[in-house]
């Protein structure tokens, strides 16, 4: 089984985590850059993440066979800090990056007018880059804050099919779907998606387009969940190629989109700017 993590944050993970993740056939992951739960307090901060998303957790994933791409953007959250706010001026020189594979995460958090102008402007970013966007929909008054999120992405300059909108559910795919975007499930322990119910959306509204992730980071979260979801489409009899659809193949079409997925994993190099992840002695 091949599996792609479309949504992990690798930065907050260990290698113990890298190496569960390859035992269980994860290949491939994107991680979109976010909220650190720490505010961040200047732009300058933004730009040491964003270098360690290209630079750091690529090299730390190569390690462990797997493929590490990401996504850059002001995130919902910190787009209500006037402080942060002025990373956008410098995002245009990051998206030219290779491992750049979308703009995101972008979208909404609490449905304020500077989130608003965020997401605009992003999407165009997103547009004039020729990449598509990963969208983060709320966690809180889901269905208003999807509908506002379609809105919104209708009367931008980028189509529906290059939007994958993010952390949908039960309330939210049927509208998801019929606003022609990629619709992605993020599986908690404990909290708002599982397996089980993941497994009933896919019998419901079909494979076409569906995408699982573990958006697993420094909060209360299991970068296995992919396989999870797995084990348990399997067990509740979808075919081997199905699977392979939802946790492989449909990542890859959306991604692919910027034309710079690269899924042959580098052979790991030894150091990174003269660090590498092994201690004295091994
Ligand atoms: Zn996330």
């Amino acid at each position: 089984m091949r599996i792609f993590d479309p949504h992990i944050h690798m930065t907050s993970r260990t290698t113990d985590d890298y190496q569960a993740m390859h035992a269980a056939g994860i290949r491939a992951v994107v991680e979109p850059s976010f909220w650190l739960g720490q505010p961040r307090t200047s732009p300058a901060s933004f730009f040491d993440y964003f270098d360690s998303l290209l630079g750091w957790e690529p090299f730390r994933a190569a390690q462990y066979g797997i493929a590490h791409h990401c996504t850059l953007a002001l995130n919902p959250k910190e787009a209500n800090d006037p402080r942060c706010v002025p990373v956008l001026d410098a995002l245009p020189r990051y998206l030219v990056k290779d491992n750049v594979v979308a703009v995101g995460e972008i979208g909404y958090d609490s449905m304020t007018p500077a989130e608003d102008t965020a997401l605009a402007a992003q999407l165009q970013l997103a547009a004039d880059h020729q990449l598509p966007a990963l969208v983060h929909t709320p966690h809180r008054d889901k269905l208003a804050g999807l509908r506002r999120t379609i809105d919104v992405v209708r009367e931008s300059a980028l189509a529906p099919e290059h939007v994958l909108l993010d952390h949908l559910n039960e309330t939210t795919v049927k509208e998801a779907k019929d606003a022609g975007c990629w619709l992605g499930f993020s599986i908690y322990p404990d909290t708002k998606m599982d397996e089980d119910r993941m497994v009933a959306i896919l019998q419901a509204h079909g494979t076409e387009k569906v995408l699982v992730n573990s958006a697993a980071d420094w909060g209360k979260s299991d970068p296995l969940k992919t396989r999870r979801t797995a084990d348990a489409m399997l067990a509740a009899g979808f075919t081997a190629d199905d699977v392979d659809q939802v946790l492989w193949r449909n990542p890859v079409a959306f991604y692919g989109r910027s034309g710079r997925l690269q899924l042959d994993v580098p052979a790991p190099e030894a150091l990174h700017e003269g660090n590498s992840i092994l201690r004295g002695g091994e």
